[in-house]
């Protein structure tokens, strides 16, 4: 499960004490293979330069590119996972817990709250990879159902950002599972009254997340060239022993074949957010 937290090597946010050598100032780019001057990407918001490649960029930094400054309120911040399985892989997952909040500075894998888009008041919800895999556990799916309900009440439009990985959370088992339908019935209930819910989906959007909330959004957008699916290419192959077409799972491909609406570029995301609240009249 949690493999290398940061697949990309890319996590901008990272404050490097000072050293005599300065860490970290070059990155290889996954998508182009050059090297990179680590600055110039974060000053594109974790875009390569060279090829438009799309880094893992976490939580924290998502609100701060898609929100207006300082108007994020956080909603349930206080809530923590549990372990109600006392669920042990290679290590006892309290234990993993723990060292995924210290190593990542959060509680569990979403952040949700209330900002700003230009100047529009949306409900927001974004999941980050690097805390188990983006893994939807109780925590995730909790925090997720509340902001849904939250802006079915108070008639804001949605946006949550899929940073995901994606998948239940083994951990915690039918708890996990759960979630899945927690999340989609409180969407249909936003979707009865009226509301909009704008999914973003980014690199890789999979499993328990994909079969849920992020394929259910009135409009879907995605990253470029981001991997997104249930299963994954080699499941799909060796079940059905078919060989898949080419850029199979890929945004592009599913913008061909009508899944998602619209690839949106990461500069351009705040503005295309703000025009599409504005165009559906909420
Ligand atoms: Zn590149």
């Amino acid at each position: 499960m949690a493999k290398d937290p940061d697949p990309n090597g890319w996590r901008s946010t990272v404050k490097y004490p000072k050293r005599a050598v300065p860490e970290g100032l070059w990155k290889r780019c996954p998508g182009c293979q050059q090297t990179i001057f680590r600055k110039e990407a974060e000053k594109r918001m974790g875009v390569c330069p060279e090829c438009d490649y799309h880094w893992y960029v976490p939580a924290r930094e998502r609100i701060r590119q898609v929100l207006d400054e300082g108007t994020f309120e956080e909603w349930d911040a206080e809530l923590e996972p549990a372990d109600p399985l006392e669920f042990t892989d290679r290590i006892p997952y309290r234990e993993r817990l723990k060292q995924e909040q210290e190593r990542t500075g959060l509680r569990d894998a979403a952040i949700t709250g209330a900002g700003m888009v230009r100047g529009r008041r949306v409900a927001f919800g974004v999941t980050d990879s690097s805390f188990i895999m983006g893994s939807m556990g109780s925590v995730v799916g909790e925090k997720l159902t509340r902001a849904v309900e939250r802006a079915t009440e108070q008639q804001l439009p949605l946006i949550i950002i899929s940073g995901s990985g994606g998948g239940a959370r083994m951990h915690e088992g039918m708890l996990s599972l759960m979630q899945m339908a927690k999340v989609s019935a409180a969407l249909a209930r936003l979707d009865q009254a009226g509301g909009l819910f704008i999914s973003v989906l980014t690199n890789p959007t999979m499993g328990g997340v994909a079969a849920s909330f992020a394929s259910l959004g009135d409009l879907v957008f995605a990253e470029p060239k981001a991997l997104i699916g249930f299963a994954g290419p080699r499941t799909i192959e060796a079940t059905i022993r078919i060989e898949l077409p080419k850029g199979f799972q890929t945004s592009e491909f599913l913008l061909e074949h009508g899944f998602i609406d619209r690839i949106v570029r990461r500069p351009d995301l705040q503005s295309e957010l703000a025009r599409t609240i504005d165009y559906c009249g909420k």
